[in-house]
């Protein structure tokens, strides 16, 4: 894909509109070939207050919609996903680098999250029994208002889709704010969305970096905040929005170990592994870092090695986001390599003829990796998987323990009593057995443990229903010398 286009600066989409705002631009940079494509001016807390007028007014009247009435948008607006699915996995492509099968994967799953949203009004029906006689209790999930979404740049299009289908469908007004890295995809969701009949004001992108997310944190009209991206900001921001008293779920890093036994099937868990460390450049939270190997591997790790080699920059491996990322990514490396690791397969210096200016990090498979060493214990989002030899499998276990992330963990074994006991014992929230990305799909909720999560909802799912909605409790005393006929 070529990147010769220059569009327009990105603007705020407010009450239905988009408005230009005052600030410094910032370059919107194709990571394919380093090509500037677009510019995107930093707003500030006025756009925030802005965007949050438009949200609180907006919310009387879509709060008082049937979910039946909220979800008929959403099957227009799915539908819309599907019809332009072409043009928004090419922009995904565009600005965040990764190829187009995996954009296109993205948008996938967007609809398929949609599709969890329209089935809401199967799901939440609210409670209701007599408790004595004559008298009632019933409890309403009621929506909270102007809610916010901060998201990170690597998955442009499915993370906005974790939260705004499901917080808009319970009746929420929301202020997403994009990674200030890409934010192409989520002007044309908010076209889209007001394509599908969304009431303007309903759904506002506020575009920059870290003041909107403080603005975001500190504004009173401001209800509850979502955020998506690394564990120091996700610290920062659970912090800040908790203390201004509002709910808060804030998922982070991770550092995700799969544990190889060596009766694993040698082709399927080569091939998964690879794929999980080298999936979208290993941009991803749920991508393998660590290959826990227990006992003996070797053939495992031979098998690994060579099925990485048929992973090329530029055709089957997309770019990273950042000539930052690629430095930090290739530093990690360096480190390893200076701390006595041994490199199986090097993927710094790599070059995409005719994509000079992009940044590619080909497959890296480094081995006899020790607890010490900062490969082990330190997020390295990029295409890179350190090998950890273990004697035995709590050894492996206790090394996935030791993590201070905790987003997903898998086994590898044909065994299962062995794979129990991993599910059983590691410290992650998601775990796969004989899956390398352990996702789980709705109705069933996503989200991490340790520091790759703060709060107590996961993000998506039946859990996140909890988060976007309060109990409201009623309680019915019934006269039973009520009049049955009003005439009567
Ligand atoms: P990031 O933390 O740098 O940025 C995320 C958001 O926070 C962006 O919108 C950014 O503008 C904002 N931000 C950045 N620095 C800030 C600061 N100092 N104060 C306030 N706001 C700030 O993350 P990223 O690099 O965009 O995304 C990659 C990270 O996200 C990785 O660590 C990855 O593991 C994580 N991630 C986690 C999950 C998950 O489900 N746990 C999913 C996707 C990505």
């Amino acid at each position: 894909m070529e990147t010769k286009e220059k569009r327009n600066e990105v603007k705020n989409f407010i009450n239905g509109k988009f408005v230009r705002n005052g600030q410094k631009p910032l370059n919107v940079e194709s990571p394919i070939d380093g090509a500037i494509v677009s510019t995107l001016p930093l707003s500030t807390y006025a756009d925030v207050d802005q965007a949050v007028q438009a949200a609180s007014k907006a919310y009387k009247t879509w709060s008082a919609t049937t979910i039946k009435e909220r979800s008929q948008i959403f099957f227009k607006y799915r539908s819309l996903l599907e019809t332009h699915m072409h043009e928004l996995t090419q922009l995904n492509v565009l600005e965040n680098g990764k190829t187009y099968g995996e954009s296109k994967a993205e948008v996938e799953k967007s609809m398929e999250l949609c599709e969890f949203a329209v089935s809401l009004p199967q799901i939440v029906n609210n409670e209701v029994q007599e408790v004595s006689s004559g008298v009632e209790c019933r409890t309403e999930r009621r929506p909270i208002g102007v809610v916010a979404s901060i998201a990170p740049f690597n998955f442009p299009i499915m993370v906005p889709h974790w939260t705004m289908p499901n917080a808009l469908m319970l009746g929420n007004t929301m202020v997403m704010k994009p990674s200030e890295l890409v934010p192409l995809s989520v002007v044309r969701i908010a076209e889209l969305l007001k394509e599908a009949g969304l009431p303007d004001g309903v759904f506002n992108v506020v575009n920059g970096g870290k003041e909107v997310v403080e603005s975001i944190c500190d504004h009173p009209g401001i209800k509850a905040v979502s955020f998506v991206g690394s564990t120091n900001v996700a610290k920062i921001v659970y912090k800040r929005a908790t203390s201004n008293l509002k709910r808060c779920v804030a998922l982070g890093g991770a550092k995700n170990h799969l544990i190889v036994l060596p009766d694993a099937h040698l082709d399927m868990t080569a091939s998964n592994v690879v794929a999980s460390m080298s999936g979208c450049a290993g941009q991803r939270c749920m991508a393998a870092s660590v290959m826990v190997g227990v006992d003996k591997v070797q053939h495992i790790i031979d098998k690994m090695v060579e099925e990485a080699k048929k992973i090329v920059p530029g055709e089957n491996l997309g770019s990273v986001i950042s000539a930052a990322a690629k430095e930090r990514i290739e530093g990690y490396i360096t480190a390893a390599e200076k701390a006595g690791a041994t490199i199986l397969l090097d993927g710094r210096g790599a070059k995409v003829a005719g994509k000079e200016g992009g940044y590619y990090v080909g497959p890296t498979i480094i081995d006899h990796v020790t607890l010490e060493m900062s490969v082990a214990s330190e997020e390295i989002f990029g295409p890179v998987i350190s090998i950890i030899r273990a004697k035995d499998l709590d050894e492996a276990i206790d090394i996935e323990n030791s993590s201070n992330y905790g987003n997903a963990a898998a086994v590898f074994t044909q065994s299962g009593g062995l794979a129990k006991q991993v599910i059983e014992r590691a410290s992650a929230g998601m775990i796969g057995v004989n899956i390398g990305v352990p996702v789980p799909r709705e109705p069933f909720s996503f989200g991490g443990w340790n520091e790759s999560k703060f709060g107590v909802c996961d993000i998506t799912g039946r859990s996140s229903v909890e988060f976007w909605t309060q109990n409201k409790k009623t309680t019915i005393k019934w006269n039973p010398e009520a009049q049955t006929n009003w005439m009567s």
